[in-house]
């Protein structure tokens, strides 16, 4: 079900070889998303399993380095792509007549799946729109919410830490908020490896997730500092390569946190200056640092500086954030648009349109396309067509600059659906 991905995401979403270090006593294997695996004389530690449809290669390629049972399996988030692919570990241990591996997670990461299974029809629609990119014809549901595992040893809210020996190697779990609000991370100071989750990724990181729950830029950046202080030597990202050596692990780590506190600290300042969100976001866009924009590791790959703005807003702010009463009770866009097709034709919006397209004005001219699209008649087939022609076009084009993985998927999905409308416009011609 999942396509191999453009070059641009082979960084994030990487299919890389696998990496066995430490004198083969770790394994590092990235399908889609990460896992890294601890060999202990006494058996294995699991961090992460990828999305299900990979967990039969993650096993493959840690079957070829050890055959020790597998005696821990670690959930760093409950996402689907870091804590579904379990089955063949299971199986295995199943059929081998060995104990079932304890599997640790975090209290909300417990609250998550029953989340899941209340909202699961609604995951799959969100989910095949943020990864549409990836996924064939989105018939097959990317996950099914009531395929989890369940944990076995759970941190509780009250509970920051837990740690446990397995073969005279130490394992360090610690819980903080970040991406989500249940994430755990490990350290493991005899493999000098520090394990992330999505905490941690090849790309800016995914705060402010237009499709997703509110995340925490703040506790973030603490994360990033707690980790720091573990002095690692590897750290296994949730997406991406190993990052190996002292110095790159801690610079990966004190720019993420750097950024985070920027973000939070800049949307905070303005929020008490009294601004509204338009004015915040604008302002927060002239002012990023190049230090940060030119950063390897927080490429707009898949999430955006962009989003992050949103994400620190969102945590202090409720959803009036125009400051402009007109927006409490709006109309229906529909509505307004039709009267503004009162003061002026379809051609005459049109045709501004696409003089603003021609200057290169993408997103002005989608605002003046959307009073044709939404407010014609269906019966204006022709001046429809070229407003919905018009629009693909700079979908498109807009796309095609579009570096986060999110929004070109935003962008790619629109041009899809126009493109639908389209052939039906056709067709009742
Ligand atoms: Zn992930």
């Amino acid at each position: 079900m999942v396509r191999k991905v453009s070059d641009g995401m082979s960084e994030f979403f990487g299919w890389f070889p696998s990496i066995a270090y430490e004198n083969n006593t770790c394994i590092f294997v990235a399908n889609f998303a990460n896992t890294c695996v601890f060999e202990t004389k006494d058996g294995l530690v699991v961090f992460d399993v990828p999305i299900r449809q990979f967990g039969q290669k993650t096993f493959d390629e840690v079957r070829k380095i050890t055959d020790k049972p597998v005696k821990y399996i670690i959930f760093s988030h409950g996402h689907f792509d870091h804590a579904f692919g379990y089955g063949p570990f299971v199986e295995e241990a199943r059929k081998k007549g060995w104990d079932m591996p304890e599997v640790i997670a975090h209290e909300n990461c417990v609250r998550r799946f029953e989340k899941y299974e209340i909202l699961d029809k609604y995951h799959d629609w969100i989910n095949k729109q943020q990864f549409s990119s990836l996924i064939k014809g989105g018939r097959d549901s990317v996950v099914y919410a009531y395929e989890t595992l369940d944990p076995t040893i759970i941190l509780r809210e009250n509970e920051s830490s837990y740690s446990f020996k397995l073969g005279e190697v130490n394992f360090e779990i610690y819980h903080d908020i970040g991406e989500t609000d249940d994430s755990i991370w490990l350290w493991v100071p005899e493999k000098k490896t520090l394990c992330t989750g999505d905490l941690l990724v090849s790309s800016f990181p995914n705060v402010g997730n237009p499709f997703k729950v509110q995340r925490y830029p703040k506790d973030w950046a603490v994360a990033m500092e707690k980790m720091r202080e573990k002095n690692a030597e590897y750290l296994a990202p949730g997406h991406g390569r190993l990052i190996e050596g002292k110095e790159n692990v801690r610079d990966a780590l004190s720019i993420t946190a750097e950024v985070m506190h920027f973000v939070h600290e800049e949307v905070v300042k303005r929020l008490n200056e009294g601004k509204w969100f338009e004015q915040i976001y604008h302002e927060m866009l002239e002012i990023y640092p190049e230090k940060f924009k030119k950063h390897k590791i927080l490429r707009d790959t898949y999430g955006s500086y962009r989003f992050a703005i949103h994400a620190v807003y969102r945590l202090y702010h409720g959803w009036y954030d125009s400051g402009n009463p007109t927006d409490l009770f709006p109309s229906k866009t529909v509505d307004i648009a039709r009267e503004f097709l009162k003061l002026n034709s379809e051609s005459k919006y049109l045709e501004h349109a696409n003089k603003l397209s021609f200057e290169g004005k993408f997103q002005l001219a989608l605002h003046f396309l959307d009073i044709i699209i939404k407010g014609t008649d269906e019966q204006n087939i022709e001046v429809l067509t070229d407003a919905l022609k018009l629009k693909l076009k700079i979908l498109k084009e807009k796309a095609k600059t579009e570096s986060a993985f999110i929004a070109t998927n935003i962008l790619e999905n629109g041009a899809q659906q126009i493109k639908i409308r389209l052939k039906k416009l056709q067709k009742s011609i």
